[in-house]
């Protein structure tokens, strides 16, 4: 693993950093590339040009590791209002939510208990949620969380990461529930015994786990998989399998982030395939951009420009 990505990722779980950089309007320049903006209506703006494009999109509110119960029902509440607002805006867009932001660091019961609500809510208006994958200490938690609600939701789906070595195992058990996942490579800085070091070995797994994810019993079940990377290289190799293997481009998602490769998401849709963009706001920015940052650290160019511009 790369010096820079450690310091990046290091970095992005400083609190004075984080103080300093949010007040910083530099700092604000460089995050609009990967952000439309703080407040939700800008990702409702930028999810309406997206769909004149025929991209579909979801949306996450920045933030984690809340530890106070009233501050994960406030999320809740956000999110209540976030779908009504998707709904009267005709989006076709889904959510992603992060369960330590909605307490899965004050109790499981608690987070299920508030993302079950959501779900309740957006199968009314036929809407679907995401469950992302946070840090390897949350991941028990978090499939629990997911099994529980997927035995009365079916509107929800589950985020697993390639460079993780349980996920191969991860994914065998939770086949059965005929679930659907969005498979990423994993954006925290964990050890290697827990996840593969070797950029090589976390692509492989993702190749591994993807074929699994688009195997005929999967798909005749129901297994509904989503790709979220911007690895080109990665997505022709899952595309080139699928093309062979006789599976129609619709039949599964791929996932970008706002701003990475607009000209391969524009390019993939005309192709014919599902691309649907996530789009992230809140004014909690700080550690997610990092984790961007650190994917490429090529960006920290565009901070510099950001300073003196
Ligand atoms: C829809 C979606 C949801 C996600 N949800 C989660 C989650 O719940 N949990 C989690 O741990 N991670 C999540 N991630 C992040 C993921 O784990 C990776 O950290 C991220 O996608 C970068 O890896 P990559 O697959 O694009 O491949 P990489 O090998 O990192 O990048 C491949 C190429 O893509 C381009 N690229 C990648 N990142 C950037 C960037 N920031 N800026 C500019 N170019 C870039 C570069 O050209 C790079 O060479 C999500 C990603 C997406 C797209």
């Amino acid at each position: 693993m790369g010096v820079m990505r450690t310091l990046l990722l290091k970095a992005s779980q400083s609190d004075w950093l984080a103080k300093q950089a949010t007040s910083r309007r530099f700092a604000k320049r460089a995050v609009s590339r990967f952000m439309p903006g703080e407040h939700v209506q800008a990702a409702i703006s930028a999810a309406g040009d997206l769909r004149e494009r025929s991209i579909t999109t979801v949306f996450t509110l920045l933030g984690e590791a809340i530890a106070d119960r009233s501050e994960a029902e406030k999320v809740r509440d956000h999110y209540l209002d976030v779908l009504e607002r998707v709904d009267r805006s005709a989006l076709a867009t889904h959510l992603s939510v992060k369960p330590t932001q909605l307490g899965l660091n004050i109790s499981r019961d608690l987070c299920t208990e508030l993302i079950s609500g959501l779900l309740s809510r957006a199968a009314a208006l036929h809407n679907f949620l995401w469950i992302d994958m946070e840090s390897s200490e949350h991941v028990d938690a978090t499939l629990k969380v997911f099994r529980e609600l997927r035995t009365s939701h079916t509107n929800v789906g589950l985020c697993l990461q390639s460079y993780l070595h349980r996920t191969a195992d991860d994914l065998e058990t939770l086949l059965p529930l005929t679930p659907a996942i969005r498979l990423v490579k994993g954006a925290y800085n964990e050890p290697p015994h827990i996840a593969f070091p070797r950029k090589q070995d976390v692509d492989a797994n993702f190749f591994k786990l993807a074929k699994r994810l688009l195997a005929e019993e999967a798909r005749r079940e129901g297994v509904r998989p989503g790709f979220g990377t911007h690895d080109m290289h990665l997505i022709t190799r899952i595309q080139d399998f699928a093309e062979g293997a006789g599976i129609p481009r619709n039949a599964y998602e791929v996932q970008m982030l706002y701003g990475i490769r607009r000209d391969d998401q524009l390019r993939l849709t005309a192709e014919g395939y599902s691309v649907r963009v996530l789009i992230s706001y809140g004014s909690y920015w700080f550690p997610w951009y990092m984790r961007r940052l650190a994917e490429r650290p090529a960006n920290l160019w565009f901070v510099a420009k950001s300073v003196f511009r």
